[in-house]
């Protein structure tokens, strides 16, 4: 379903996130106090505007309150990060989903209001981490003769599809018989077929050798 979001802040983490949202066809609006970030992005998102959100009379004339979400993605100047996520708040946004650049950051964030707090660059790290630790096929467990369970991850044509389209079962003969998150860590045992697969995720796969191979060179 469509939805309307606003972006303040365009720097790369917003700047992704507006076009990114815009691509998957949502409404988006681009905000920036710099006019070369609106600039860049005005023709990659429905519309562009120079505003400095932590002004609230700019943003008033957007009518912020009518979103979906909208997102703060100030992160280095840490002043206008609070501000303009204080403003949001106090305009009666939905969802009020900001970006933090440190623990304290995302603190105050938290105690100001925001309802989702983003730490890109730490989970970023945790999934980089996750990934050189353990090579793609984590654990090869040999099952039955010709069968093995196998944990790697997932090739990039996998990423954003669900257990379903991607059907394995019928295709390769392989079953998923678990998920391991890794932002935030969890396991997901026997995954219905609504599971969409994310690029952090490690599938836990059981199947015959040659398919699972075969899979592990995509990866
Ligand atoms: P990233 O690390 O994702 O690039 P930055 O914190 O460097 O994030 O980028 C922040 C963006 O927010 C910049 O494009 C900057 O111009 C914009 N910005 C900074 N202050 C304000 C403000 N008061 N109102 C609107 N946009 C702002």
């Amino acid at each position: 379903m469509k939805k309307q979001f606003a972006v303040i802040g365009l720097g790369n983490f917003g700047f992704y996130l507006a076009t990114g949202l815009f691509q998957k066809g949502h409404e988006v609006l681009g905000i920036d106090i710099n006019p070369r970030q609106v600039q860049e992005i005005r023709d990659k998102v429905s519309r562009a505007v120079i505003a400095d959100a932590t002004d609230p009379q700019a943003l008033k004339e957007l009518e912020l309150e009518e979103m979906d979400a909208v997102v703060v993605s100030i992160g280095s100047v840490l002043n206008s990060s609070i501000l303009a996520t204080l403003n949001v708040k106090d305009m009666g946004v939905k969802r009020v989903v900001a970006k933090a650049v440190s623990d304290a950051h995302g603190r105050i964030l938290q105690k100001i209001g925001a309802d989702e707090i983003y730490f890109p660059e730490k989970d970023l790290a945790l999934a980089a981490t996750q990934r050189l630790d353990n090579p793609n096929v984590l654990d090869y467990l040999p099952f039955m003769e010709g069968y093995s369970i196998v944990q790697l991850a997932p090739p990039a044509t996998f990423v954003g599809k669900n257990l379903i389209e991607l059907d394995l079962i019928n295709r390769l003969g392989i079953q998923v018989i678990a998920v391991t998150e890794t932002v935030p860590e969890n396991v997901v045992m026997i995954p219905t077929g609504r599971f969409i697969v994310k690029e952090s995720d490690l599938l836990v796969l059981l199947g015959p050798d040659k398919a699972l191979a075969g899979l592990k060179e995509k990866t």
